[in-house]
């Protein structure tokens, strides 16, 4: 397992588990995740550490929703903001000058955070 992705895990229980404890949530049952396709994290090492890291807290057996984050550059020649269509190459897809200018793609964000609500008594 990657220290790396150990690492994020454990951010992400942390953040997610006092979300739950201030919605008096029980569980979590979902969490989405926006990541950069330049944040180096491996999806499955990442489940795996997820897994590991989530054991006795309000997320254990909560689903990690990955969404891949496109590479964005800013192009001095275009002067706007482009989609890479692959981050080993940093040329702008329009205009094919290199656009060393990185907007975004590094990120990984906790977009939403699906939490089970509080079972209801059925007696009465
Ligand atoms: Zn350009």
């Amino acid at each position: 397992m990657s220290v790396h992705e150990l690492s994020i895990a454990r951010n992400i229980v942390e953040i997610v588990s006092q979300v739950a404890m201030e919605e008096k949530s029980p569980r979590v049952s979902v969490i989405h995740l926006q990541i950069g396709a330049l944040s180096c994290v491996v999806p499955s090492a990442l489940e795996f550490a997820f897994e590991v890291a989530s054991q006795g807290t309000p997320t254990e057996g909560a689903r990690l929703q990955m969404e891949c984050m496109p590479v964005v550059v800013h192009c001095d020649s275009c002067e706007t903001e482009v989609a890479l269509e692959s981050p080993q190459s940093f040329r702008c897809p329009r205009c094919a000058q290199p656009t060393p200018t990185l907007v975004s793609g590094r990120e990984l964000e906790i977009s939403r955070v699906e939490l089970e609500e509080e079972p209801i008594c059925a007696h009465g």
